[in-house]
């Protein structure tokens, strides 16, 4: 057994209690209140007075493997995790190559990735217009569900050859066999033909800086696609996930859902919770990704969202570009559109979240862990602190102060959206499954190969 001592788990609102807790075979074991020593145990977990959250998810990354490894890898990705306080990430299926489509392709990723991890993960399944033109879609879907995939992901507009953008009759397809399957089906929401013709319009007419991405990804682009495929959902009956939303009026129209019964859920990214169109202007292609970033009243109805519980947790999106390569060109357009943002998502939700007052820490705790594991079926084994769940866990010290240095990054793309930014919050050490995997004294610690595949129970 493995005792776990001097730290504290949030109770209610901020509220906080000193426990112990012992941890066997990776799943925790008991969990008293103060300090505790009547086990024998093989060896101690010192939490320093600091604050034992259950480890956090990222419910949305793209780590490219295989696939796009020059930009991000398994290892790379899964290290950006576990320094970040994340012990589990569930991986995108659109830029692995091929695309997590079919079981074979699954099973090819599996084998490929499998060694590498450091931290645990899921994956998203995918499906592409053809797959559902020829009713192959069917059998391969039901074998990704055998596998234990989340759910799909769906684009409305794509720009990747190999996964292109469903419309809506296929939508509605697969939609009905995902119902059956009970698993999620995610969308990338942006209206195809708005986006499509004016972003093609203002490199025809010669734009080339910040500001002209942010006006090709025409705002009621969000929307109109969220108005939509909630259309397809109201019909059908499934579980639908908007993902990276944006704009203050797709959350409207998402709680509008919501309060008709739709069974809906969405999430948002730390780049929408901190930037706005203006700073994408002085910050250029670092932080350039799709949907770009808004309006300042898009920001904070974004926060009133997080606090209200209508968004139901928080993703990075984490994709990283090469970098300085892709991400130095003079035309804006050329620029890679993508943020690595896995290793940085928690500090920067207490910074900007929990020390601004906005959240406290039992909200913070569901944002980051519990609702995505109740969404996508980790749960109970992960998203709780209680007796019989998976040891995972992410030591913060609320109040320390520390300077982000891109270059100490452990993606591949050393690159920030706060480089040089001072943040209040620091994750101390990271736990899966009751071995410690990252320590902020010490780096990385565990071998790869740590970090095991986790199936969604949906
Ligand atoms: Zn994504």
């Amino acid at each position: 057994m493995i005792r776990l001592k001097n730290g504290f788990i949030v109770k209610q609102g901020n509220e906080i209690e000193k426990v112990t807790i012992y941890i066997e075979n990776g799943k925790i074991k008991h969990i008293f209140q103060g300090d505790h020593i009547g086990f024998s145990v093989e060896c101690e977990i010192d939490a320093e007075d600091n604050v034992i959250f259950p480890g956090f998810i990222d419910p949305h990354v793209h780590f490219d493997d295989p696939g796009f490894t020059e930009r991000e890898d398994f290892e790379s990705g899964t290290r950006s995790a576990a320094a970040g306080g994340i012990t589990t990430i569930i991986d995108m299926p659109c830029t692995s190559v091929p695309p997590i489509t079919t079981a074979e392709n699954f099973d090819r990723k599996f084998s490929i990735v499998k060694d590498k991890a450091y931290v645990d993960f899921a994956f998203w399944g995918g499906v592409t217009p053809f797959q559902v033109k020829s009713g192959e879609y069917k059998k391969s879907l039901r074998e990704l569900k055998e596998r234990g995939i989340v759910g799909v992901k769906f684009y409305t507009v794509s720009g990747m050859e190999t996964y292109p953008r469903m419309p809506v009759d296929l939508m509605d397809k697969a939609f009905r066999e995902l119902k059956e399957l009970n698993l999620v089906c995610a969308v990338h929401a942006e209206d195809n033909f708005l986006v499509d013709y004016y972003s093609k319009y203002l490199q025809e007419i010669g734009k080339t800086d910040p500001q002209s991405w942010f006006e090709g990804r025409v705002y009621e682009a969000e929307p109109e696609a969220i108005w939509s495929v909630i259309g397809v959902t109201e019909k059908v009956g499934n579980k639908l996930h908007i993902v990276h939303l944006s704009t203050g009026e797709g959350l409207r129209i998402i709680k509008w859902a919501k309060n008709q019964g739709i069974d809906v859920t969405t999430e948002t990214c730390p780049h929408y919770l901190l930037f706005t169109v203006n700073d994408l202007n002085v910050l250029g292609a670092i932080l350039k990704t799709a949907p770009p970033v808004r309006r300042k009243e898009d920001q904070l109805a974004l926060w009133e969202g997080i606090k209200d519980g209508s968004i139901d947790f928080i993703s990075t999106d984490h994709a990283a570009g090469k970098f300085p390569d892709e991400k130095n060109k003079p035309n804006f357009w050329d620029n890679y559109a993508g943020i690595p943002g896995t290793q940085l998502m928690v500090p920067i939700i207490f910074s900007y979240g929990y020390h601004s007052g906005k959240l406290d820490l039992s909200t913070i705790q569901k944002l980051l862990s519990e609702n995505a594991a109740k969404r996508y079926g980790l749960y109970p084994q992960k998203g709780i602190t209680e007796v019989g769940a998976d040891a995972d866990f992410t030591i913060v010290n609320l109040n320390k102060k520390w300077v982000v240095d891109p270059a100490k990054l452990e993606s591949k793309g050393k690159y920030s959206v706060v480089s040089g930014v001072e943040l209040s919050g620091k994750v101390e050490q990271t736990i899966v499954r009751g071995v410690v995997v990252y320590k902020s004294v010490a780096g990385v610690l565990c071998k790869k190969g740590q970090g095991k595949f986790i199936k969604s129970t949906l």
